[in-house]
C-alpha cells in the first residue's frame, strides 16, 4: 500500500491508481496544487500492485544514453509551432499514420489547465505540440493506452520521466514492443493552482481559447507567453508577454513552485525506460532562430524510431550539451522562498489577482545577493583573462 511520508516521496504520476485492482485509490489536493494519493484503507487488499509500478519506489537503474543527437523537424512551421525542433510532431504522426496508433500526451483543457490525452489524427495531434508549464493531470490516460494496446495497437506515450516511468511499469511485458516511450529532459513541474491563478489573472477572468507557453515570435531563446481568450464583454484578444518580463518562468525556473518530488527526482538519469529523451539544444541558439532539439536515445527501438523517421539529426557531444542544459542530470533544489510564496499564495482571490507581484517579490534579489552575484561575475571575469 502506498504510503507517503513526506511530500518527495510523490512526484505524482497517477501510476498507482491505475495498477490498483480494487480501484481504492483517489486523489486529493494538498492545497497548492499538487495531487497526492488517498488510499482506502477499509478497501485496500494488500496486494502491492501500487508500489510496483510507482517510479518513487521501483526506480530503474540510471543509464547513460547510447547516443545524442541535435534534431530538427524539417517542415518549418511545425518546427516554429513547436517548443524545440518539433521532433516530437514526427514521431507522433508517425504512429498514428503508419499503423494507425494511438498517441498520448499533454494538451490544455477548455479552462486552460493541463491534462494528458489521447491523439488519433493530426487534427488532434496539434493539442499535444509544445511544452506546457503546469503538472499535467493524467486521469484516465494510462488506461486507454493499456486498452489500445490490448486491441494489438501500437500507442506513443509522452510526458514526464515520472510519468514514462509509471506508465513502462504498468505496461504488461508482451506489449512492450508496441510502445513508443517518449519523454522530455524535465526541470520540474510547476504548481496548477499557481498557473491558474495567473492565466486568471491574465485574461481578468476571460476564457483562454490558445496557449502557448513558447511562442516564437522572438525567436526560440527569446520566447514568450502567448495568450488568446475571450474576454467577460465575449471581444477575442491576446496577450504576449516577452519571457524576461513574464514572472511566471522566473518563478519555475527558480523553483518557486515546483512540486517537492522535483527537487529530489526519481526519474533522472534517463531511468524512466524511456526509448527517447527530448529536450532543448541549448548553446546552439546562434545557428536556429527556429528551435533545435536535442534527443538521447534510451532503447534500440527508439534508434529504429529516429533513423526510420524524416527528422534530420547530427551527433552532438553528451557533455556539452549537459554543460548548457543541467537539468539532464540534476534536481533543482526548492526555492528559499517557495513556504512564504505558498504561505501568500493561500490568500490570493480566485480571480488570480496579485499573482504576478507575489512572484516577482519572492524572487526578487536582496542587495546583499546582487552585490556577491556582481564580485562573482568580476572574478570570473579577472580569471579568464
Ligand atoms: C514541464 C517541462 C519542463 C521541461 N524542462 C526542460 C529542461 O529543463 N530542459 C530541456 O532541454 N527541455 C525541457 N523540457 C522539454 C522541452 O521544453 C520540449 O518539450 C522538448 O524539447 C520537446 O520539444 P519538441 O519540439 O520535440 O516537441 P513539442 O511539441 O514542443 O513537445 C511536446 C511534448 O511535450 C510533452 N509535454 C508538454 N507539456 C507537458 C507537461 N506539462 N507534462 C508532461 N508532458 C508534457 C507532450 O506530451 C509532448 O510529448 C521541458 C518540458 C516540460 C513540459
Ligand atoms: S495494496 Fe493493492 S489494493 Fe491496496 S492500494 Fe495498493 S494496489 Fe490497491
Ligand atoms: S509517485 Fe505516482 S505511483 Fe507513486 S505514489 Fe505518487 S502518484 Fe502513486
Ligand atoms: S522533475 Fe522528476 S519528479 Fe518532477 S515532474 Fe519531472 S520527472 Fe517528475
Amino acid at each position: 500500500m502506498i504510503i507517503i511520508d513526506k511530500k518527495s516521496d510523490c512526484s505524482g504520476c497517477e501510476a498507482c491508481a491505475t495498477a490498483c485492482p480494487v480501484g481504492c485509490i483517489t486523489f486529493a489536493d494538498d492545497g497548492e496544487g499538487f495531487r497526492y494519493p488517498l488510499v482506502d484503507t477499509e478497501r485496500c487488499i494488500g496486494c502491492g500492485a501500487c508500489n510496483e509500478v510507482c517510479p518513487v519506489e521501483s526506480r530503474r537503474p540510471t543509464i547513460a544514453p547510447r547516443a545524442t543527437y541535435g534534431v530538427v523537424n524539417p517542415n518549418r512551421s511545425i518546427q516554429r509551432l513547436s517548443s524545440s525542433g518539433g521532433f516530437f510532431y514526427i514521431l507522433a504522426l508517425g504512429v498514428i499514420e503508419r499503423s494507425g496508433g494511438v498517441v498520448f500526451g499533454a494538451a490544455f483543457n477548455e479552462r486552460g489547465e493541463v491534462e494528458h490525452r489521447a491523439a488519433q489524427s493530426s487534427e488532434e495531434l496539434a493539442a499535444l505540440r509544445g511544452s506546457k508549464y503546469s503538472q499535467s493531470h493524467i486521469g484516465s490516460a494510462y488506461a486507454e493506452a493499456l486498452k489500445a494496446l490490448a486491441e494489438g495497437r501500437e500507442v506513443l506515450f509522452s510526458g514526464t520521466p515520472c510519468q514514462v516511468s509509471g506508465f513502462l511499469h504498468l505496461v504488461p511485458q508482451q506489449h512492450r514492443d508496441r510502445v513508443l516511450a517518449v519523454d522530455v529532459v524535465c526541470h520540474g513541474v510547476p504548481s496548477p493552482a499557481v498557473w491558474r491563478a495567473r492565466l486568471s489573472e491574465i485574461t481578468g477572468g476571460g476564457k483562454p481559447q490558445k496557449i502557448n507557453f513558447r511562442d516564437k515570435r522572438n525567436g526560440w531563446a527569446e520566447y514568450g507567453l502567448a495568450v488568446e481568450y475571450r474576454r467577460t464583454d465575449g471581444v477575442v484578444t491576446d496577450s504576449y508577454t516577452p519571457k524576461p518580463k513574464e514572472p511566471y518562468y522566473r518563478g519555475f525556473v527558480e523553483d518557486l513552485y515546483c512540486r517537492p518530488s522535483c527537487a529530489e527526482c526519481p526519474s533522472k538519469g534517463f531511468s524512466s525506460g524511456a526509448d527517447l529523451t527530448l529536450g532543448d539544444l541549448w548553446g546552439y541558439e546562434k545557428h536556429s532562430d527556429d528551435g533545435v532539439g536535442v534527443v538521447f536515445v534510451g532503447t534500440e527501438r527508439g534508434a529504429k524510431a529516429l533513423e526510420e523517421s524524416s527528422a534530420e539529426h547530427f551527433a552532438v557531444e553528451y557533455d556539452e550539451v549537459v554543460r548548457h542544459n543541467p537539468s539532464i542530470e540534476k534536481s533543482n533544489p526548492a526555492h528559499p522562498n517557495r513556504e512564504r510564496f505558498f504561505g501568500e499564495f493561500a490568500a490570493l482571490g480566485s480571480d488570480g489577482k496579485g499573482c504576478a507581484g507575489l512572484i516577482r517579490r519572492n524572487t526578487q534579489k536582496s542587495v546583499t545577493e546582487l552585490v556577491a552575484g556582481f564580485v562573482k561575475r568580476k572574478i570570473k571575469l579577472f580569471g579568464t583573462r
